[in-house]
């Protein structure tokens, strides 16, 4: 069966006319799909013979409300949705003054491990298509009755570990048949999976690359990312200024500050000298409470000498304002198994 969705406008006019229609119904079908609609039998100007033909060939990826919360503190939602098969992921979505963002996932679990996550934890079953990856914001979008202006990728599992696919989804997602939202709406945060770096920067998507550090040497880093031993920070930061270079775009990272575990001012004094002279931003998050971990927050104090160390050196850093945190909907905190 094919996955109606996750062709591109081109790919589905040429199924349309090879199979002997017209190509003006692809124009129709394409509507309605990005309508939402969930079975062949919804799109109502099209004939019968081909609703059969693409009931009998295809079909259409949903993600299905099982569960909705909302946050009493900052109206953040979080969905839990179901797929086609059965399978769990979160989305969500996030209110801020300039619009709406959303969170989505881009696998049903994640086979990196990070020590801090509550997704890392849950383990990994499969990858998302890139119509899956869609739905989730088709979906959120019908039920809040919103358009949504801002996509991260910082869900449940890890994009560059689903490259073709989250690949596919970026080109959907921000083409004009598609939702139309642009790349420079878009931020794509990786563990650091150095050679899939490379392969994104080639793309030169105008995205926002975010790279998930939260260490400023291999020892500490190597602790809580297994990803590490494979791919070690010298090669990882490497791979972030070639990333600039090749892009012009300025990569942010991600370090999410740990009590006791990498939140020192030796910490700061280090991470300063690996990001010298880097065109880059750096979001500090006091880590979120994920059972089973033993990991607790950084203290005030702690974050905000970090901070002034970093400016020190000439390194922007700014600590990230937690969103959802009585709905367990905070970075980390995403998994498949939350009924
Ligand atoms: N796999 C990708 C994207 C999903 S994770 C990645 O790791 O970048 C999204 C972000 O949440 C990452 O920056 C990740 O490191 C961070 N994160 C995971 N667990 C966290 C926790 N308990 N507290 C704060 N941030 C966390
Ligand atoms: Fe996977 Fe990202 Fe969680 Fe690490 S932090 S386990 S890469 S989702």
């Amino acid at each position: 069966m094919i996955d109606i969705k996750s062709l591109y406008y081109n790919e589905l006019e040429n199924f349309i006319t090879d199979n002997g229609f017209p190509r003006f119904r692809a124009r129709q079908i394409s509507d309605w799909l990005s309508k939402g609609v969930t079975s062949f039998s919804q799109m109502r100007n099209i004939p019968a013979n081909i609703i059969d033909f693409l009931s009998g060939s295809c079909y259409i990826s949903v993600a299905n409300i099982e569960k909705k919360l909302v946050s009493r503190y900052d109206k953040t939602v979080k969905y839990l949705f179901c797929l086609n098969d059965g399978e769990y992921i979160e989305s969500v979505v996030m209110s801020y003054h300039h619009g709406y963002s959303i969170c989505v996932s881009t696998q049903v679990g994640c086979k990196m491990g990070c020590t801090f996550c509550a997704t890392g934890k849950s383990g990994f079953s499969r990858s998302l298509t890139a119509s899956e990856i869609l739905a989730q914001i088709e979906a959120a979008q019908k039920d809040l009755n919103i358009r949504i202006s801002n996509i991260v990728l910082m869900g449940m599992g890890e994009p560059l570990d689903n490259f073709d696919n989250v690949i596919r989804f970026l080109k959907l997602v921000s083409s004009e048949d598609g939702l139309n939202i642009g790349m420079r709406h878009i931020t794509l945060s990786t563990c650091g999976i150095v050679p899939r770096i490379y392969e994104l920067a080639e793309y030169k998507f105008a995205l926002t690359l975010s790279v998930s550090l939260h260490a400023p040497d291999n020892e500490t880093r190597s602790r809580t990312m297994p990803v590490n031993n494979r791919y070690p920070i010298e090669q990882l930061i490497k791979a972030c200024r070639d990333y600039f270079d090749i892009t012009g775009r300025r990569v942010s990272f991600e370090y999410a500050m740990i009590d006791g575990e990498n939140d020192s001012g030796e910490c700061a004094q280090k991470l300063s000298k690996l990001l010298k002279g880097m065109n880059c931003h750096v979001n500090l998050i006091p880590v979120n409470t994920v059972e089973g971990t033993g990991y607790k927050k950084s203290r005030t104090e702690r974050q905000k000498a970090f901070v002034e160390i970093l400016s020190k050196h000439g390194i922007t850093a700014t600590i990230r304002r937690t969103l959802g945190s009585d709905i367990n909907a905070s970075c980390g905190q995403l998994r498949r198994n939350s009924i």
